[in-house]
């Protein structure tokens, strides 16, 4: 029997393993095959305190082995069903059956697709999310992204490294990512913008050719080899059934205050034992750094549940 079982391997999950495993609880992480949730994607990073500059999959390779070191058990295998209904909880993880007394939700979110014509088709022969896993692919082609926020910015820079031609479209006058990060997109000369433009389809039968596009009522096909989709995150909810979720899809929160107004809980969901941390619940804030604050808060609020509803 665990104290706590943690879904998701992302800096949510890592940080409540340090916080639980350090309060003397058996703790478990039921990390994924592709653990290390979205960071494993990127390049560097620039924004987590105490890191000047870290690539992405190193970072998360840290908190890896802090985890490790500290004794929590991480089982590499992918989560596939949670009963909610009945207390000690059972966590399926692939083969494995395990019993805790608490959860936490940590799996994070993952990328959100246009729902286009063709784009499931040709995803992996042209369409990509992922520009540190698949630019160089493009060494040389034409490359569009399409978004207006951080990662569309990230993700325009990774590529530019390699195609000679990249081509960002937004569907806004305005882009939503931080000015320093546009900044440094403006700053490179084979990157050009398309504001106020939808990609209405994709075309291409064994691989993308090219995108149809709208803009205030016209329609063009610009030729492209490739297209990197970088428009936000869908969270992944989808096995969590019985867990309440709110209207964006995000697993909803119950805060909890004491009789004086001092917040009790803040990671709460709507079934008791069951805390939640990270993009899996945020859809505001969504930095590695929140993520690994709500881990903590979350084991937090577990060891204060266990002490009221579990003093053993
Ligand atoms: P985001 O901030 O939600 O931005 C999504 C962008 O895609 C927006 O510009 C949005 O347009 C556009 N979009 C959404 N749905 C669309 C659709 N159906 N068709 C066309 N365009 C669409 O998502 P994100 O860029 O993935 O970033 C997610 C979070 O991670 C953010 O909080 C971000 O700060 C963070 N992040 C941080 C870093 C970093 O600091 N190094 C790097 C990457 C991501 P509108 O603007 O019109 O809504």
């Amino acid at each position: 029997m665990y104290d706590v079982i943690i879904l998701g391997s992302g800096p949510a999950g890592f940080t409540a393993a340090i916080y639980a495993q350090r309060f003397g609880y058996k703790t478990a992480v039921i990390a994924g095959r592709k653990w290390g949730g979205q960071l494993m994607l990127t390049t560097d990073v620039e924004n987590y305190p105490g890191f000047a500059k870290i690539m992405g999959p190193e970072l998360m390779q840290k908190m890896r082995d802090q985890v490790l070191g500290l004794g929590v058990e991480i089982i590499d295998k992918d989560f596939t069903k949670l009963d909610v209904n009945k207390r000690p909880f059972t966590v399926t993880a692939e083969d494995q059956s395990l019993e805790t007394k608490t959860i936490i939700a940590a799996t994070g979110a993952d990328t959100r697709w246009l729902g286009v014509p063709n784009e499931e088709k040709l995803r992996g022969h042209g369409v990509s999310s992922c520009a540190p896993c698949d630019a160089f692919f493009f060494k040389g082609k034409s490359v569009a992204v399409v978004g207006g926020g951080d990662s569309a910015m990230e993700e325009a820079q990774v590529i530019a490294k390699f195609s000679p031609d990249v081509v960002l479209i937004h569907r806004r006058d305005r882009f939503r990512a931080q000015k320093a990060m546009v900044d440094k997109v403006k700053a490179m000369k084979n990157i050009r913008f398309l504001f106020n433009t939808r990609v209405v389809e994709m075309q291409g039968e064994e691989k993308l050719t090219g995108l149809v596009l709208e803009s205030e009522g016209k329609r063009w096909v610009l030729p492209r080899d490739g297209v990197f989709v970088a428009i936000g995150l869908d969270p992944n909810t989808q096995k969590f059934s019985g867990l309440e979720l709110d209207s964006h899809g995000y697993v909803k929160r119950y805060e909890e205050k004491e009789e004086t107004g001092v917040m009790k809980y803040f990671t709460k969901t709507n079934i008791p034992g069951i805390f939640t941390a990270g993009d899996i619940h945020d859809n505001r804030y969504k930095q590695a750094v929140t993520a690994a604050a709500f881990g903590c808060m979350a084991a937090l609020d577990v060891q204060k549940w266990l002490s009221e509803n579990d003093p053993s």
